[in-house]
């Protein structure tokens, strides 16, 4: 380029690809040469500072986005926050006229960034963001009354109904570039990759990066999506598309994940498909609902559980769920599953979820923290949605009273056994009726698996038991 050439700023955040990237598309529409950025700025999130796993992921999905950049003749430059005065030093500094980005929605940066929006606007800088995350906006659908959707089929109803398919942008070839201004830090100098390789087993799993998020997706369509409305309850199955933290990290375009399961649409793939866009369409309503109610990260969004009985913090049985020993192998398979891998199976995570916030009455706020730092895929709108809904304390949640049976539940899930023994092997010895509740018979438990706990931290009929009088007494009704 010449060095006249007019540019701008694109901030990428949570929108780590180049494809349908609508802030990188406006830029180059408006005939700016873009200056790809990244500002490492956690302490810009309130209380919810992105966890370890998800540093882990970002550390990755940052060089791949510098890979995909250089390929096409560009680059990512990265800087260490606070973000208003480092957008302001690098207007300054490349003489960029613009800063476009597309928006994230979690209470603490949605503020930021209006503060942001209209600071840069004020001096007289373009300064423009972008919907690159949703299907739609937390703001678009409102109920006839004009209020947020609390429920989610309406919500779901009303968005069909008004569904229009976004157009597919695909990556330019080549990006324009230019030297002007600084060079940034090496990716190493935001710490994001763990010191002590923790990680290791996430690699095996997963490949960060918008290449990684369209081979997932292909993955999916070839495989699970094929019965998907059956196998997506199925922990011991691929039956689901892993595509969450793609989504989350912003490697590949909501859209574009339904136009290709659009594509796919036959009359016997039909029920598949709408039940796929239909989880997209709660992945919509979280953050409908993290928008409109943004204490809910924090408070129950029915007050009603305010005065709750939760049982005091008892370190030990926390540590236990957390640590895969609470005794109950369902729920000691999911939460290995999460350390060794940064994810969890739906299913597994509603059951695990169940266990700590009924028989074990500890407040959702604990599960909620732990797999904000563990989850690949920790997501603010999803993770809320999904804690206060198993707790009974959300919208549209399942009622406090129906308390999974973790038992029953991996019979009719895991009914092999099969996702219990991969992930606590110590089991895999027992015949299979054995594995879902090995307290049956304390000898083979104890030949098969001398370290395992004896029995669960809380007996399953009492810990029910108990979780269902505190309710009563808070006045709650079957
Ligand atoms: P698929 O079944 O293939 O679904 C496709 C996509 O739809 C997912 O990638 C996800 O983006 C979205 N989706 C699916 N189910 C849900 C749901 N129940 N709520 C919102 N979006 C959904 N999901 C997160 O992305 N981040 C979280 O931090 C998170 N925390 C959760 C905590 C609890 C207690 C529970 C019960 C659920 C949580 N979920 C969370 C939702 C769900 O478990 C994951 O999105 C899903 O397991 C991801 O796997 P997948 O991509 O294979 O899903």
């Amino acid at each position: 380029m010449t060095d006249a050439a007019a540019t701008a700023l694109v901030w990428f955040r949570n929108d780590l690809r180049l494809d349908d990237n609508p802030a990188l598309r406006a830029a180059l529409d408006a005939g700016y040469v873009p200056i790809p950025i990244y500002i490492h700025a956690p302490d810009e999130h309130g209380d919810w500072r992105p966890g370890a796993a998800s540093d882990a992921w970002r550390h990755r999905s940052l060089d791949a986005l510098d890979l995909d950049l250089s390929a096409r003749g560009s680059r990512l430059r990265r800087f260490v926050g606070p973000s208003l005065p480092t957008l302001q030093s690098l207007l300054l500094a490349t003489d960029a006229e613009a800063v476009f980005w597309n928006r994230r929605y979690e209470p603490a940066i949605e503020k930021r960034d209006t503060r942001i929006k209209q600071a840069l606007r004020r001096q007289g800088v373009r300064a423009d963001s972008y919907n690159g995350a949703l299907l739609f906006e937390p703001w678009q659908l409102a109920t006839r009354q004009g209020e947020p959707y609390r429920v989610f089929t309406p919500y779901w109803r009303a968005a069909l109904a008004s569904w229009q398919q976004a157009p597919n942008w695909d990556a330019p070839k080549q990006l324009p570039s230019t030297d002007r201004g600084p060079d940034g830090v090496p990716l190493a100098a935001l710490k994001l990759a763990p010191a002590l390789d923790w990680d290791r087993g996430f690699w095996e799993h997963w490949t960060p990066g918008e290449a990684g998020a369209r081979a997932a997706l292909e993955t999916f369509i070839d495989g699970a999506m094929n019965g998907y409305a059956e196998q997506r309850d199925r922990p011991d199955r691929v039956g689901t598309s892993r595509l969450s933290p793609h989504l989350h990290f912003g490697e590949i375009a909501p859209w574009r994940a339904v136009a290709a399961l659009q594509a796919q649409r036959t009359a016997a793939r039909a029920g598949d498909i709408d039940a796929a866009i239909r989880e997209l369409g709660w992945r919509e309503f979280a953050h409908h609902l993290l928008h409109h109610f943004p204490h809910t990260p924090e408070r129950n969004f029915n007050p009603r559980f305010d005065d709750f009985d939760w049982a005091r913090t008892v370190a030990p049985r926390l540590q236990a769920w957390q640590q895969g020993r609470s005794g109950v192998p369902i729920v000691d398979a999911g939460m290995r599953e999460l350390w060794h891998t940064g994810w969890m199976h739906n299913r597994v995570r509603m059951i695990v979820a169940s266990y700590l916030t009924k028989h074990l009455r500890y407040h959702w706020r604990h599960g909620a923290r732990w797999f904000w730092d563990t989850l690949v895929d920790a997501d603010l709108a999803n993770n809320t949605l999904g804690w206060q809904w198993v707790a009974g304390t959300g919208a549209d949640a399942a009622p406090y009273f129906r308390v999974f049976n973790p038992v029953t539940q991996a019979e009719k899930f895991d009914p092999d056994g099969r996702y219990i023994a991969r992930w606590v092997p110590e089991l895999a010895a027992l015949p299979t009726p054995l594995r879902f509740a090995p307290w049956r018979d304390p000898d083979a438990l104890r030949r098969a698996a001398p370290d395992y706990p004896r029995k669960p931290l809380v007996d399953l009929a009492a810990g029910r038991d108990a979780a269902l009088n505190a309710y009563r007494e808070r006045g709650g009704g079957e």
